[in-house]
């Protein structure tokens, strides 16, 4: 199985998608954990990727589809992934499918988690993360509007996209999710 989730920094989707590949025993995949985790080590990955995250900007798609198509071959990805983060631009989007096509696997669902602008700052401006500060908060929600929203008429349009409303308890957002993961069409 293999699920995408989307949404804006703060929405949540970090927990909730751990906890959805928890459930459905997947693979969870956040490529902002691996490049940040990239970036810890001072890796040739993490050195390319340190300026992008530092300023709130995407990284490259060449080497954040390369991360993905790398880890989605290992055997702990063959029974499903769950990504968190990715795909984030329509360059992205059309990568993914290309080597969901070579590798003859199909995408079941796309989740997106929406929350409102002013709740998102809010909630961001209480979270503690080295790529938090109050500048690339507000940055990062500019290109998540503008680089990856228009990802999500795409999905739509293939009949996979779930929205979901991200305003809630944890266990609130988590059951709106299963019901739509649930429903989709085989
Ligand atoms: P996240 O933890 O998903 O909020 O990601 C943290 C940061 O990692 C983002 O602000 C980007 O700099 C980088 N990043 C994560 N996923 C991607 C992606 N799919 N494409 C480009 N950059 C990404």
């Amino acid at each position: 199985m293999l699920i995408v989730f989307i949404g804006p920094p703060g929405a949540g989707k970090g927990t909730q998608s751990a906890r959805l590949a928890d459930h459905l025993a997947v693979r969870h995949l956040s490529t902002g954990e691996i490049l940040r985790h990239a970036v810890e080590e001072n890796n040739i990955v993490g050195q390319e990727a340190a300026p992008y995250l530092e300023r709130g900007d995407l990284v490259p798609d060449d080497l954040v589809v390369g991360i993905v198509a790398e880890r989605l071959a290992q055997r702990d990805c063959q029974a499903g992934a769950l990504m968190d983060g990715f795909p984030r631009t329509p360059g992205q989007a059309a990568a993914f499918d290309k080597h969901l096509a070579k590798t003859g696997r199909a995408l079941d669902a796309v989740i997106e988690l929406r929350v409102a602008r002013e709740e998102l700052l809010r909630r961001l401006m209480t979270r503690k993360r080295a790529d938090d500060s109050a500048e690339t908060i507000s940055h990062r929600l500019e290109i998540y509007i503008r680089e990856t929203e228009p990802i999500l008429s795409y999905y739509k349009t293939r009949g996979v996209l779930h929205t979901i409303d991200g305003i809630g308890t944890l266990d609130q957002v988590f059951s709106r999710i299963l019901a739509a993961v649930n429903s989709r069409a085989r």
